[in-house]
């Protein structure tokens, strides 16, 4: 393939199929709202850009991590509902107020400082209550929700949605979904007519009684894999081609990169490619003798990498492409149609949430897909 932006590698993100995907999770999820969630710059995609497509596609209400990253959706999106998922970091509410950011407010210290915010300028300003029912990650305690109830009716103030996280939503039959919808569900008997969220992308797929009245895909708008041990439905979004730097030939019983970890058993064509563990191709996606690892598309055909991944650098076996040898400044395909981001993360003992979140390295981003999307 022609490497059609720079002469390095090419992050190419599909923001047409980023949108059918969300169109796609709204129709799923009928009757709730569809947020899209867009931390971590749009799970590596790039966070204007996605947060705008998806925009257009539809979705009013985004998530993002950090306060900083509403202000960049904020920026793209001057009408947008943005909740900042870390809640409210101490001593930044004038941030947030100014920014309209919502906060994910998940403890007692949040609220009163939020609170006391609101009372000073005799405002009422949006925020969003997170309940743990089960992480014991952000939320305030099962046990907290009388208290808030109480705390916010003297104030009559009320969050404009209540939420919590599943911590075994990929697993769609793992009992803990279950006992989590189920204290879910006795939180939000302290708060009648507030609108409720509890489901990711697994979440989302799993069923309706997950549902509530909005629903907080992320992964699978990227295209990611959400449960595990499905065909995954989704369109891919992000496509990475890193270039040929050289091809070489070697002998049986050389050996291939750092620490000889391979060591050839026929004579071989190895293609030198310029994607390395500095960029995101994870160094666990290396191979040895004893173990394959990762695996880049090549002319067609999928091409096994061999030996450890270099910081700048991958070399991929191409003695199976006979004749048709990739060329110097050609690309080759490192994740995307036909290389499944979620079977490499296997491959290194990760998730394509890291796959994807790690792809921050020397190559350019590339947008396509955006002619038709409508304005709303
Ligand atoms: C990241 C995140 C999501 C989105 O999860 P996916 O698995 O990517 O769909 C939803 N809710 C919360 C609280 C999150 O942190």
């Amino acid at each position: 393939m022609k490497l059609t932006s720079g002469l390095g590698g090419q992050l190419t993100v599909d923001l047409g199929a980023l949108a059918r995907n969300w169109r796609a999770l709204d129709k799923v999820s009928q009757g709730a709202l569809t947020a899209a969630v867009v931390k971590a710059d749009a799970y590596g995609t790039g966070i204007e850009m996605a947060a705008t497509a998806l925009y257009a596609a539809g979705a009013r209400f985004f998530f993002v991590a950090t306060p900083d990253e509403g202000v960049a959706v904020r920026t793209a999106l001057p009408n947008a509902h943005i909740f900042v998922l870390d809640g409210l970091y101490p001593g930044a509410s004038n941030l947030y107020i100014r920014q309209n950011l919502m906060p994910v407010i998940s403890s007692m210290e949040m609220l009163e400082e939020w609170l006391a915010k609101c009372v000073e300028r005799n405002e009422a300003y949006p925020s969003a209550f997170h309940f743990d029912t089960g992480m014991n990650r952000l939320g305030f305690r099962l046990n907290e929700a009388v208290v808030v109830r109480e705390r916010i009716a003297r104030l009559s103030y009320a969050p404009q949605m209540v939420m919590s996280h599943l911590a075994c939503a990929d697993v769609p039959n793992h009992e803990k979904n279950r006992t989590q919808l189920a204290l879910f569900s006795s939180v939000m008997n302290q708060f009648p007519g507030i609108p409720a969220s509890l489901a990711n992308s697994a979440g989302l797929m799993t069923g309706r009684d997950y549902h509530f009245q909005m629903v907080r895909p992320g992964i699978a708008l990227y295209g990611g894999r959400a449960v595990v041990g499905r065909r995954n439905p989704m369109a891919n979004v992000v496509t990475l081609h890193a270039p040929v730097l050289q091809v070489r030939e070697a002998r049986t019983g050389e050996t291939v990169g750092y620490g000889a970890a391979y060591s050839l058993s026929r004579d071989s064509r190895l293609a030198v490619v310029g994607i390395g563990y500095a960029d995101g191709f994870q160094r666990a996606l290396s191979s040895n003798n004893a173990r394959p690892g990762g695996k880049m598309f090549v002319n067609g055909r999928l091409c096994p990498v061999l030996g450890k991944i270099s910081m700048d650098m991958t070399i991929v076996d191409v003695t199976d492409l006979g004749p048709n040898l990739p060329r110097p400044g050609e690309g080759v395909e490192v994740f995307g149609p036909n290389v499944n981001i979620d079977d490499q993360a296997d491959v290194a003992g990760t998730i394509g949430y890291e796959m994807l979140t790690s792809l921050k390295g020397r190559y350019s981003r590339n947008y396509v897909g955006t002619g038709y999307l409508p304005e709303q």
